[in-house]
């Protein structure tokens, strides 16, 4: 009730090569100072998964504390609750949720991510490309941030997370938002 998670993705990692990934994106996580290991750590919505606690770096952006846990599951990602359609970067125009859904389904089965028409403007971009952060997308490889108290502001750590990742570990990053 009320919940939600920050889903960072990353676009460019194989089904096939997502349990490596989780691997090196967990290591990369605790030498940085990100996560520490924690066996007591899990989140109960993703409780499957293997889950580190927030390390010191995160502490200093974040007030409380939280769980990381790294999933490599291929499917459609979700916004969850009040999803929209993709959103055009130029004009801000939402695609047609509904076949937007379709749309993550193929791509989900083919592995080939398609490129989407802005109905307003022509702009074509890649599904994932367009504003999805409470949208949907298709991914193999996703890292859930659980913070503890929502009435925290978690902002400042999800932008500094994504920013480093985006540029120490490169992929192809994107931030959602699944309310749940
Ligand atoms: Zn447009």
């Amino acid at each position: 009730m009320g919940d939600s998670r920050a889903q960072l993705l990353d676009l460019s990692v194989d089904e096939a090569d997502a349990e490596g990934h989780l691997v090196r994106v967990r290591d990369w996580f605790r030498r940085t100072g990100w996560s520490e290991a924690d066996p007591a750590a899990y989140d109960e919505y993703y409780e499957m998964y293997p889950a580190d606690s927030f390390g010191e770096r995160s502490s200093r952006l974040f007030a409380g504390n939280g769980v990381y846990s790294f999933v490599p599951l291929h499917g459609i990602y979700i916004g969850g609750g009040d999803s929209y359609g993709p959103r055009c970067r130029k004009c801000g125009t939402e695609y047609d949720l509904d076949e937007a859904v379709q749309l993550a389904i193929a791509w989900s089965d083919s592995h080939v991510e398609p490129v989407l028409s802005c109905t307003s403007c022509s702009r074509q971009e890649r599904m994932g490309d367009w504003e999805i952060l409470g949208s949907l997308t298709v991914a193999s490889f996703a890292i859930i941030v659980d913070v503890h108290d929502h009435s925290l502001n978690s902002d400042p750590l999800i932008a500094a997370l994504l920013e480093e990742l985006r540029s120490q570990l490169g992929g192809r990053w994107v931030h959602m938002v699944e309310n749940i």
